[in-house]
């Protein structure tokens, strides 16, 4: 063992190969059986609960997850990371659900126009946007299989949870789809507003991008600041707790909240809030990372 590349091995079977061996509903049983317990089960314990009285044809199928999904060990039958990740994908509902849902009222105002800003779930998205003038301030993917789980009126902070959890993924390097290394970087505003999205009217914002799977994802600048500890303190201390006050409010708390480009090459900026006459400020790079806290008096 003298390089690290040595060390390292990593094998590909054919997605078509594994892909084939779920299309049949007695295999998705024994995945959603498995998926459910703590300890691996034994044959008979798995076959009961599958409910197949033959045990041959149950063996057959067993045996056909083997390696793939399911692992056998001295304890009994488990799921492998892919058998989890498959029942995982099932109940998230990806792709069984579908979903209709009546847009929610929420507490924020539209920053164009004032009017009420809405929750809403289209094409497996969930918005929260401008009742009136189609202002969208957050599009982001969720789970269709996840919004029965919550009452309508959770729903809101269901969504902003969700969207919390996929950045912090985001901001530690790893895709929220496929979990393969992700691209940081942050991006100016060049001023070609007709042809943008909301967020990219903003000064600057975040883009994060998997160049395996292709995802990316949008984020404010504001966003990135508001979950540094730093700035979590700061408001804190003065009476903003960031946890009751969803993301799309935060502006309005925030009133003096600006964002200032430092330098344009590399890209550099300076996102401050000042409140009760005291101020922070981080200053964000070009890799999406804050490298400079200023916490003072005004
Ligand atoms: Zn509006
Ligand atoms: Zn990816």
């Amino acid at each position: 063992m003298t390089d690290e590349s040595e060390t390292r091995t990593v094998e590909h079977r054919p997605p078509e190969e594994a892909f084939s061996l779920l299309a049949d509903e007695t295999r998705l049983a024994i995945l959603r059986e498995l998926s459910g317990v703590d300890e691996p089960l034994g044959f008979s314990a798995l076959r009961e609960r599958v409910g197949v009285r033959d045990s041959g044809k149950f063996n057959y199928h067993l045996k056909k997850l083997l390696d793939s999904f399911v692992r056998r060990s001295d304890e009994g039958y488990e799921l492998t990371l892919a058998g989890t990740q498959v029942v995982g994908a099932l109940l998230a509902g990806t792709y069984t659900a579908s979903v209709s849902l009546d847009p929610i009222e929420t507490d924020g105002a539209c920053p164009e126009c004032g009017t009420a800003l809405v929750a809403a779930y289209e094409d497996e998205h969930a918005k929260i946007r401008c009742s009136d003038c189609g202002n969208v301030r957050m599009s982001f993917a969720f789970p269709p299989g996840s919004i029965e789980q919550y009452d309508r009126e959770e729903l809101p902070l269901a969504f902003e949870r969700w969207v919390f959890s996929e950045f912090a993924q985001a901001t530690r390097g790893f895709c929220p789809n496929c979990s393969g290394r992700l691209e940081a970087r942050l991006e100016l505003n060049e001023d070609e507003p007709e042809v943008k999205s909301a967020i990219e009217r903003e000064v600057a914002y975040l883009r994060y991008h998997c160049d395996r799977c292709g995802n990316r994802m949008l984020v404010s600048v504001d966003t990135l600041a508001a979950t540094n500890s730093s700035v979590v303190v700061f408001l804190a201390d003065h009476g903003v707790d960031v946890d009751d006050i969803p993301s799309w409010e935060l502006d309005e708390v925030l009133n003096a909240n600006v964002t200032e480009i430092v330098s344009r090459d590399p890209p550099r900026v300076r996102v401050s809030c000042e409140l009760d006459g005291e101020s922070i400020g981080v200053v964000v790079d070009e890799t999406a990372h804050i490298v400079d806290i200023e916490r003072s008096d005004a």
